[in-house]
């Protein structure tokens, strides 16, 4: 298992039904992947990005463990990263969104055995949105409901037909549905953002917001739909949009049948943050006085879904959760993993499935150079090419089977197409979470 092979040359051909695409939040299920050796040749029904994922899939051709950057057995990188993991006194688990549900499982228990702070990708993407949905609550739905009821889609501060290019034609805009037969045409599809981009040309009405304005535009909104009168020339300056604009959509906000706003990071990573989260989430709860709306996040990657919900069970926080005391506390800021490397604080680090060392400040990556840590990733990144213990890992979805979220929460079976000679990080995560239990002497749960 150290060394991947070489792809097949040729081989049968063999047909994957009802694939799984893990590239986005969209995740379909419904891909038809046509199979030679270990190389997927075609994928029908996946987008322009979908077809990447899974077309230009590769076995990486380097060692399933390296450890200082020379090959290693695996089961001497299971020993060293345990070895980490134990002896550390402030160790951080993070990334996490692009594996499997049952790896993210077993990466909390290792978080709980060693005491350790844990944090996922949602912090830096929907981590204001997890924090929103703790003091205001979300009225939800499934795309299922979006796709057979919604005939009012709002997207805030988020751009589909970019990032998620099957999302308007399998959920939320071109669809037939039950109460909606004549698909297109039943719904009234609204796109609110700073510039015009590919989404606000498919949408029946752009509204072009002021930047960083989401707080105010919400709460104008919330206002008109409790019929408070406000002033005209404040609106536009806050807004850079007439009350006369958004009296007409909270007109038809409050007309429609089912209505859903779907927000991106647009909303999130802007001024206001969590504070524009809560202002939608409420405006959304505000308008079931009058009809059924609904609202979601607009979530990138595969499984940061599966990442909130597992981290979530476990811990009671989505996110950003320090176990350290023996019991988790949850504070943004202060134990979410870019804040935690930046201060220095962690002494040792486990980075699954992401890539800090591409994407997080320089204080953050220059203290993660100077700690111990263990990288699993099917390919190389700057992350895994500075880790003390790196592994390279079959791919979720093409290699591995296992359980993604989609978006809206609703749990959905992998399909592998083919095995890869790397384990899986659920087989790794497993071998390590059984040593570092011995290490710290906690015995084997009854039952
Ligand atoms: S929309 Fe997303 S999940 Fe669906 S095929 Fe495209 S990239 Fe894959």
């Amino acid at each position: 298992m150290e060394t991947a092979s070489n792809a097949a040359a040729g081989g049968e051909l063999k047909i994957i039904k009802d694939a799984t695409c893990t590239f986005c939040g969209c995740v379909c299920d419904d891909i038809d992947l046509t199979v030679q050796g270990d190389q997927i040749i075609k994928a029908k029904r996946a987008c322009v990005l979908g077809n990447a994922w899974f077309l230009n899939h590769q076995v990486e051709n380097r060692p399933s463990c390296l450890v200082k950057g020379k090959p290693a057995p695996v089961e001497f990188g299971i020993k060293r990263a345990a070895e980490i993991l134990s002896k550390a006194r402030y160790p951080l688990i993070y990334g996490l969104s692009d594996t499997t549900s049952e790896s993210q499982r077993v990466a909390v228990s290792i978080a709980d055995w060693i005491g350790g702070n844990l944090d996922t990708t949602t912090s830096v993407c929907h981590g204001p949105s997890g924090m929103a949905f703790q003091g205001v609550g979300e009225v939800t739905c499934s795309l299922g409901e979006v796709r057979n009821r919604g005939d009012m889609i709002i997207f805030w501060g988020a751009n589909p037909a970019e990032s998620h290019p099957r999302h308007f034609t399998k959920y939320s805009l071109m669809p037939k549905g039950m109460f909606v037969p004549n698909g297109r045409k039943d719904r009234t599809c609204v796109v609110i953002d700073v510039r015009k981009t590919k989404s606000a040309k498919a949408a029946d009405i752009f509204v072009q917001l002021k930047p960083r304005s989401d707080f105010e535009a919400a709460w104008t909104l919330r206002a008109l739909a409790q019929g408070i009168e406000l002033d005209p020339e404040q609106v536009e300056r806050d807004t850079g949009q007439p009350l006369e604009l958004w009296q007409d959509l909270v007109d038809r906000m409050k007309a429609a049948r089912f209505g859903v706003i779907f927000f991106g990071m647009g909303v999130t990573m802007t001024r206001g943050k969590h504070a524009n989260s809560e202002a939608i989430l409420a405006l959304t709860r505000d308008m079931n006085q009058y009809t059924r709306f609904t609202c979601k996040p607009n979530r990138g990657h595969g499984n940061v879904t599966g990442a909130d919900n597992v981290v979530a069970w476990r811990t009671g926080f989505p996110f950003g959760v320090n176990l350290a005391r023996g019991y988790p506390r949850f504070n943004p800021g202060e134990y979410t993993a870019a804040d935690v490397l930046a201060r220095g604080e962690a002494d040792a680090a486990m980075i699954i499935a992401s890539d800090p060392m591409a994407n997080f400040s320089e204080p953050a990556r220059q203290h993660l150079s100077t700690i111990p840590y263990i990288s699993f990733d099917p390919k190389e990144t700057p992350t895994s090419r500075s880790a003390e213990v790196a592994f390279t890992v079959a791919t979720y979805g093409i290699n591995v089977p296992g359980t993604v979220y989609r978006m809206d929460d609703v749990p959905i079976p992998l399909r592998p197409a083919f095995k890869s000679p790397h384990p899986s990080d659920y087989d790794l995560l497993v071998a390590i979470e059984k040593q570092v239990r011995e290490r710290k002497n906690i015995q084997p749960q009854e039952g």
